[in-house]
């Protein structure tokens, strides 16, 4: 594949080895987060160390993917070449029921972006891209 090639497709998360759990639940269609085994803080994004207590021991817990829209933004171009043909589309970062602090990046699947308003609730959708992975997206609720 050419660069040129390569710039009209969408970046594809790599999990590594503390992200990995987080992607297979994806996969499974199931939200896990990660959380503190000491402190029991929910964290997101994954890491080895706990930003609360810095504990190293962690586990992974199912949540339920409901959650409210805390803040958007709505592309338009110039964007990217591999996101010419969405544009424009909402970028939005929601606010997990488990904890205001776990916030996860996504889309609103399958609605315009002026549909899209700070504060609405939204379930989690998992959209499959790859055989490797599944990104959480969120639908209005
Ligand atoms: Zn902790």
């Amino acid at each position: 594949m050419s660069i040129s090639e390569a710039a009209l497709l969408p970046p594809v998360p790599v999990p590594d080895e503390v992200s990995r759990p987080f992607w297979d639940g994806c996969r499974r269609k199931e939200l896990l987060m990660q959380r503190c085994a000491s402190c029991q803080r929910y964290r997101f994004h994954p890491r080895e160390m706990c930003p609360h207590c810095r504990s190293m021991a962690a586990e992974w817990r199912p949540v339920s993917g409901r959650g409210l829209i805390f803040s958007k933004v709505v592309c338009h171009p110039p964007v990217l070449p591999a996101f010419q043909d969405r544009v424009p589309y909402a970028v939005v970062l929601v606010e997990l029921e488990e904890d205001p602090n776990l916030r996860l990046v996504g889309n609103v699947l399958d609605v315009p972006p002026d549909r899209v308003r700070i504060g609405s609730p939204v379930h989690v959708a998992f959209q499959e891209i790859s055989e490797e992975i599944t990104l959480p997206q969120w639908r209005l609720a």
